[in-house]
């Protein structure tokens, strides 16, 4: 990290981090704190008195009381690749712990990675670990992590936790919840919520460190982690395939998973989604038709593709070919990024239904918003540009908006009102954030959001973690 820390006298708390993690491991340079402090969106964009990365519990221990006795707010950060501007402080709002007197904790340098237990199936990993250092880490020993996402080169082992995340083979191997045995957490006031001990069967009252899981930063600093693994799935089949609707869609995905072989992904992207992929990076129209508005990507297990007999596919059998199809749904959120709006700040929802209110959902979507004809169309709320793209087989759908005069905030009332009628989840796999905090109460009751709040006070008493995080103001 190299930083110098020139004028630091001026600020006690920051040398005090320095003497706990080393001089170099601290940054105070606007400058250079800026990848810290605008997200992955470029959306959410806030001011930190220092980044800060602790190498492993104790220096964060050590970190977060120094931060409490400076009465400083901890942000803890992993990858950065979070949608919903949990990632990144506010900006400056004031004296006192809250957003505009922010330490950012960076996990980075948490790195450490264990052997994997081959009896249990189990690996206890830094909270800076990549997914895709997960990953490759579990496969050297013969091991499978469930969980993978397009960002899997940046997103960490805490940030996917704190966040729940869910990703591409959800279908198959749950979220990221059903992976995590035990986690290691730093309460606000350095304390530390231990890794319960390496049995298999432990009942012994209230699970903590579950509380972590989805906590997106709010309750404490996740550091370490044991994780389940599983087999490797076998060779897989990826095909492409284009539908008139989700109907269709649907009827093609439960053939699948009424079959032996089971199902790895079933994505859905909207033809203005993979048009905006194909001029990003050059790519060819990947199947025949042209004029059907969606393409359902489906993987399943098994050399073979086993597909009903008058679906017309697009097959990869071969890795490569594989990959190649994955392209036009992997590189859906970057190109959304770099084609949809002009600045690049594309206005991004992350909604999840019950599987029966799926099919009618892009025609009610179509008619709240104004527009009558689909993607791509002029629509209510400054909506000039919008697509969308999901975990289909999860009823997860990511929509994203562009406009020049886009009214954000009637946008999401309208957009997460639709789908809270319909019994769906205002986020579906990206977390609250500081985006979805005033739409809390369409997903959860007044009850839930209390006793949330009393969790939160009971580890958190003086709201030094996160603030403007998850929870409603008030
Ligand atoms: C191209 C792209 C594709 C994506 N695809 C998916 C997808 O398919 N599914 C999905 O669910 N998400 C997806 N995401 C979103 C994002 O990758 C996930 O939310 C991921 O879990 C964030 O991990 P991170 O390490 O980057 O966390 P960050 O972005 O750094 O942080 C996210 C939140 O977690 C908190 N946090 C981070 N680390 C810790 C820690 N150690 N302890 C406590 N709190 C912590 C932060 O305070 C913040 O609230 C995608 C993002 C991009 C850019």
């Amino acid at each position: 990290m190299g930083t110098q820390l020139r004028g630091l006298g001026a600020d006690r708390l920051a040398e005090a981090l320095a003497a706990i993690v080393g001089s170099e491991h601290v940054l105070i340079d606007p400058d250079r704190m800026s990848p810290f402090t605008v997200d992955w969106t470029g959306c959410f964009t806030g001011e930190a008195r220092a980044v800060v990365f602790p190498a492993d519990t104790g220096e964060a221990a050590a970190v977060m009381a120094a931060c409490r006795a400076a009465g400083v707010a901890v942000l803890a950060q992993g990858g950065n690749t979070g949608l919903v501007g949990g990632s990144v402080p506010a900006r400056a709002a004031g004296p006192g712990p809250g957003p505009g007197d922010t330490v950012i904790a960076s996990t980075r340098r948490m790195k450490g990675m264990g052997p994997v237990d081959v009896l249990t199936g189990q690996v206890e990993v830094g909270a800076g670990v990549t997914i895709a250092e997960l990953q490759r880490h579990a496969s050297s020993a013969g091991w499978h992590y469930g969980v993978d996402l397009a960002s899997r080169d940046s997103a960490t082992v805490g940030g996917t936790i704190a966040t729940n995340a869910g990703g591409l083979r959800v279908c198959a191997f749950g979220t990221t919840r059903h992976q995590v045995e035990s986690v290691e957490s730093v309460l606000a006031d350095g304390r530390v919520l231990p890794l319960r001990p390496d049995l298999i069967k432990d009942n012994t009252g209230y699970r903590l460190d579950g509380l972590m899981v989805g906590s997106e930063g709010t309750l404490g600093l996740i550091t370490r982690a044991r994780l389940r693994l599983g087999c490797p799935p076998g060779p897989s089949t990826v095909a492409l395939i284009s539908v008139p609707d989700w109907s269709e869609a649907f009827d093609i995905v439960r053939w699948v998973r009424r079959r032996s072989t089971r199902l790895l992904a079933a994505e859905i992207i909207a033809q203005s989604g993979v048009r905006l992929v194909c001029e990003m990076a050059d790519l060819p129209w990947p199947v025949d038709h042209t004029d059907r508005p969606f393409l359902l990507l489906v993987e399943s297990e098994g050399s073979e593709p086993d597909l009903p007999a008058e679906v017309d596919a697009v097959i990869g059998v071969d890795p490569g070919d594989r990959r190649r199809l994955w392209r036009y749904r992997e590189l859906m959120s970057e190109a959304v990024a770099v084609g949809l709006a002009g600045d690049g700040r594309v206005h991004k929802l992350d909604v999840s239904l019950p599987s029966a209110q799926m099919p009618r959902f892009p025609a009610e979507l179509v008619e709240a918003l104004g527009s009558g004809t689909g993607p791509a169309e002029p629509a209510a709320s400054g909506v000039e540009r919008w697509t969308f793209f999901g975990h289909l087989a999860d009823g997860n759908i990511h929509l994203a908006f562009a406009g020049a005069e886009l009214d954000r905030n009637a946008l999401d009332e309208r957009v997460l009102t639709l789908v809270a009628v319909h019994g769906g989840s205002i986020s579906g796999e990206h977390g609250i954030g500081r985006a979805k905090r005033p739409w809390l109460h369409l997903s959860r009751t007044a009850e839930e959001i209390a006793t949330m709040r009393a969790v939160k006070r009971a580890l958190d008493p003086t709201g030094q973690l996160a603030p403007g995080v998850l929870l409603p103001e008030g």
